[in-house]
């Protein structure tokens, strides 16, 4: 996966942590180079609880890795993400799923 600001490529590390960071733009798990880190307008989705931007998007659920807390993503941008158009999940599942979201969300 690219950096989503600049589409530079992700290059392995020849040790330890990637310098790379991730986090969550509009429902979708994005990665950040890190010159981009150093940018201030990054229009990453921010923790509830604690404001971290340390966030995992993946199957309808975007968690912070700083403090825990676990919302669900909105069903409209979780629809046709990645997570779900690679995992193979049996379509029955996916409806199951928007269904739930879509009552979580008053929209049923
Ligand atoms: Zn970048
Ligand atoms: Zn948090």
């Amino acid at each position: 996966m690219p950096c989503y600001r600049c589409g530079a490529r992700q290059t392995d590390p020849v040790r330890g942590a990637s310098p790379w960071k991730r986090g969550v733009r509009r429902e979708t798990q994005v990665l950040i180079c890190p010159d981009c880190q150093r940018l201030h307008d990054l229009d990453l989705e921010a923790c509830g609880t604690c404001g971290s931007t340390a966030l995992i998007c993946r199957l309808g659920e975007v968690e912070c890795r700083a403090c825990g807390s676990v919302r669900l993503a909105r069903a409209d941008a979780f629809v046709g993400s990645d997570a779900m158009a690679g995992s193979g999940a049996p379509p029955g599942l996916s409806a199951e799923v928007e269904a739930a979201l879509n009552r979580v969300l008053g929209r049923a």
